[in-house]
């Protein structure tokens, strides 16, 4: 535990040091999970943006990406059922004066016991060795059969009190389960209150005919209202998606663990409309393209694993996460729901228009399922870089401190530096960097020794760093260093652009 805090201290302060992500007002202490991005921090968030994009809409003819509005007519959330339903259970802890979900301290009860169970299979497996059959173990050892009734009917229970709106016994379970506040230990609960999470403001002048209308809590529903007319516009046939990247606000009830979980953040979200039946089908296919758009990072497969969450969102009648190994553990990074036709159907409802799909092939209308995938911008941000900042012992006994980051994620992708500030060496660095900045991100660098500056840019992630020497005004030739394995390699200026190009492309 104390090994995790740590390792997300270094991040955040990487991650300031460097002008990835600063605390947001800071000069006034800042305020509560709300954070800005910095030179370099924006950069690798348009990178990221710009791989979902191309990924999405670019590299499917029939997905489509469309840009709303934040403020939505507020019937919207009445259809959408979040101005009823978008509650979080919170309880405080009497003694700590902490507060917590509900939901969230059962969930780590059950990741307590499986971590039990797991315990169990490991010292099986190495008991046993090769002989090991895990499925029979799992199924027949007492002591974890007994564990596993534990989880099944705490879970059974918390889902009957959910969605009996029971919330005495919510707390009840909690008290049953004798979970501790994870801060003081205290078992000195209040109540379960429903709180919901969305955040309003007036619209217009201050006078009688203001309304109060609502900050989105997901992108989501920009795309539903706009459904017909992208699909008329577009000319778009069954099954097909649109596409949005935007921010969203939620009153997070608990907002910690950095740009984990913020009150001010951004979605990318792509809602698939599919024929009624078939949403099983493509739910599947989306969680499979999902996990392949992650494991093209190059990141360890091992980091990734999907859940299925315990509490369904209203609408929904299958969900997963993709959830990544974050420094705090694993924790939901992505989400993948089938979204039935509910939300088409209730804005059919409150507006009065019809929002149907005629399927020409099956000569009627219907209104379509969804396959919605939803993933938290802030999240893969934190996901990518606390996977790349690494620090490496080198072989002469020095060590370095290097973001080990997807090349065409880098947010400099060249650093380019004149090996003295004399000589006409700066002349020459600064011509390359206008060949070369139209396409690439680069930086222009000539302070500090060449070490020092090759540290610098490992710190944060460029891929390639191009020394200009005195050579390079007779031969027109440069030294690359390679970020990964630091080697130098001696090329022609003219190269430099397809080099990089194919060092950084996304295969
Ligand atoms: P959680 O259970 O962690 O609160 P959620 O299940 O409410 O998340 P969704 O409603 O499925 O989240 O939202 C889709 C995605 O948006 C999430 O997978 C996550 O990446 C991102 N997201 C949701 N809430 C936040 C937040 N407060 N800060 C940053 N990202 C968020």
């Amino acid at each position: 535990m104390a090994n995790q805090e740590e390792n997300l201290k270094n991040i955040i302060g990487h991650a300031k040091e460097y002008g990835f992500v600063f605390p947001s007002s800071e000069i006034y202490d800042g305020l509560s999970a709300a954070y800005d991005y910095g030179p370099l921090g924006s950069e690798l968030k348009n990178n990221i943006k710009q791989y979902w994009w191309k990924a999405m809409v670019q590299m499917h003819e029939n997905i489509v990406g469309i840009d709303a509005s934040i403020f939505m007519h507020p019937t919207t959330w009445k259809a959408s059922g979040h101005t009823d339903a978008f509650n979080d259970p919170l309880i405080d802890n009497k003694d700590s004066k902490k507060r917590y979900r509900a939901d969230v301290l059962v969930e780590d009860w059950v990741v307590k016991i499986e971590a039990k169970i797991n315990k169990e299979v490991t010292k099986a497996a190495k008991r046993f060795g090769e002989a090991f059959n895990e499925a029979e173990f799992r199924a027949t050892n007492p002591r974890v059969t007994a564990n596993q009734e534990k989880i099944d009917s705490a879970e059974n229970r918390f889902k009957t009190a959910m969605d009996a709106d029971n919330l005495e016994d919510v707390r009840q379970l909690i008290v049953d389960l004798e979970i501790a506040d994870p801060v003081s230990g205290s078992r000195n609960w209040t109540d379960v209150r429903q709180f919901n999470l969305m955040f309003s403001t007036e619209m217009g002048a201050m006078a009688d005919g203001a309304s109060t209308i609502y900050l989105r809590p997901e992108t989501a529903q920009g795309i539903f209202v706009n459904f017909l007319n992208v699909q008329k516009t577009s000319r778009l046939k069954i099954p097909f998606g649109i596409a949005q990247i935007g921010k969203a606000f939620r009153n997070e009830i608990i907002a910690r663990q950095f740009i984990f979980r913020m009150r001010e953040f951004e979605q990318m979200e792509m809602q698939f409309f599919v024929r009624p039946g078939e949403e099983m089908k493509w739910y599947e296919y989306w969680k499979e393209a999902r996990m392949e758009w992650h494991l093209a990072l190059g990141i360890p497969e091992e980091k990734y694993k999907f859940h299925d969450h315990l509490k369904m969102a209203h609408y929904a009648n299958a969900a997963t996460d993709i959830e990544f190994d974050f420094p705090f553990g694993f924790k939901e990074l992505e989400g993948i729901h089938s979204r039935t036709d509910f939300d088409l159907k209730q804005h059919e409802k409150h507006s009065g228009k019809k929002l149907q799909y005629f399927d020409p092939e099956l000569n009627e209308s219907y209104v379509p399922y969804v396959i919605e995938t939803s993933i938290g911008l802030d999240r893969m941000f934190l996901a990518i870089l606390s996977n790349s900042i690494k620090n490496e012992q080198l072989e002469d006994g020095s060590s370095r401190v290097v973001m080990r980051i997807p090349n065409f994620l880098a947010p400099c992708k060249a650093a380019i530096m004149p090996l003295t500030k004399k000589d006409g060496l700066p002349e020459k660095a600064r011509e390359i960097l206008k060949t070369l900045q139209m396409d690439f991100n680069c930086q222009y660098d000539e302070k500090d020794s060449i070490g020092k500056r090759y540290r610098r840019q490992d710190a944060i992630g460029t891929p390639i760093s191009i020394t200009v020497d005195h050579d390079s005004l007779e031969d027109n030739s440069v030294t690359i260093r390679d970020r990964d394995t630091m080697q130098q390699e001696r090329v022609a200026i003219a190269d430099l652009s397809s080099i990089l190009f194919n060092k950084l492309k996304l295969k």
